[in-house]
């Protein structure tokens, strides 16, 4: 197991859900890959040629994903497909933001959806109830998408031409970073519920970050959170990040983030 994430690849292994038109699930082909996890970190008593190995070994498993995920660009490009990968903590409201955008956007394009999460296809189920195309990713004991699940995920979610495909990532704010799954944007979600000095702790996350939205906008009378602080530690990391205060249960501020997603496309 990795110290960082908690990431194991002892177990588990990928399965991927399609929520067929009646509700129901659609497994599709098994996904027998092994969930590659290096260590990119010496661990106590590690010797120093392991070290440098397994250091090696990640530097592969990212090259090759790097190399998948430009598959899933051009694939996606060909057709038209604008993806956002949408990475937070859990619990930041990464599904409840889905919905009410999914909604908020009927009527002028067909969005698609890809849920991650280790187990369970509630959020799938979720998304699923709002009508739109949604594929349910379980990573089992790996704890972020990669470029390959998101090949088998586009395959059986087959997005309309032109749709805007939502990536819903596992949450949490380490690995996320590190795997390119081939999409237009990268947007970071952190609600005010959450420390204001998350940007500096998770320098890697918000410095990939095209967007960062600071949701849960209307708890801020309740709660010891600095918007101005925040945001200033985000350019800390991230000097041109555009950032912008939403609450996806007001709909305060999502004129903005839909004018971001349309001007993506
Ligand atoms: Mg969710």
């Amino acid at each position: 197991m990795c110290g960082t994430c908690g990431c194991s690849e002892e177990s588990g292994g990928t399965r991927i859900t399609m929520l067929r038109e009646d509700g129901e699930a659609d497994h599709g082909h098994p996904h027998p890959h092994p969930h590659e996890h290096p260590h990119p970190h010496p661990h106590p008593g590690v010797q120093p040629d392991v070290a440098v190995e397994t250091v090696t070994i990640e530097q592969r498993v990212l090259a090759k994903n790097d190399l998948l995920a430009e598959r899933n660009r051009t694939w996606m490009t060909e057709r038209g497909v604008v993806a956002v990968n949408m990475m937070s903590s859990p619990g930041a409201d990464k599904t409840t933001l889905l919905e009410r955008t999914i909604t908020d956007l009927a009527g002028r394009r067909p969005v698609a959806v890809v849920e991650g999460d280790q187990e369970t296809r509630l959020d799938a189920d979720r998304i699923g109830r709002t009508g739109c195309a949604v594929v349910q990713v379980n990573t089992g004991a790996g704890c972020h998408l990669d470029a390959e699940m998101m090949r088998d995920a586009l395959t059986a979610l087959s997005p309309a031409q032109g749709s805007p495909l939502m990536v819903e990532n596992v949450g949490n704010l380490v690995r996320p970073a590190l795997f390119d799954l081939g999409e237009r944007a990268k947007a970071v979600i952190i609600s005010v519920t959450e420390g204001t000095d998350k940007p500096l702790k998770y320098p890697y996350m918000f410095a990939a970050a095209d967007l960062i939205l600071i949701n849960k906008a209307d708890l801020l009378p309740y709660v010891d959170f600095d918007v101005e602080q925040c945001t200033r530690h985000a350019r800390s990391v991230n000097p041109d990040v555009r950032v912008l205060t939403v609450s996806a249960t007001t709909g305060e501020g999502l004129s903005h983030w839909y004018d971001w997603l349309a001007a993506q496309r």
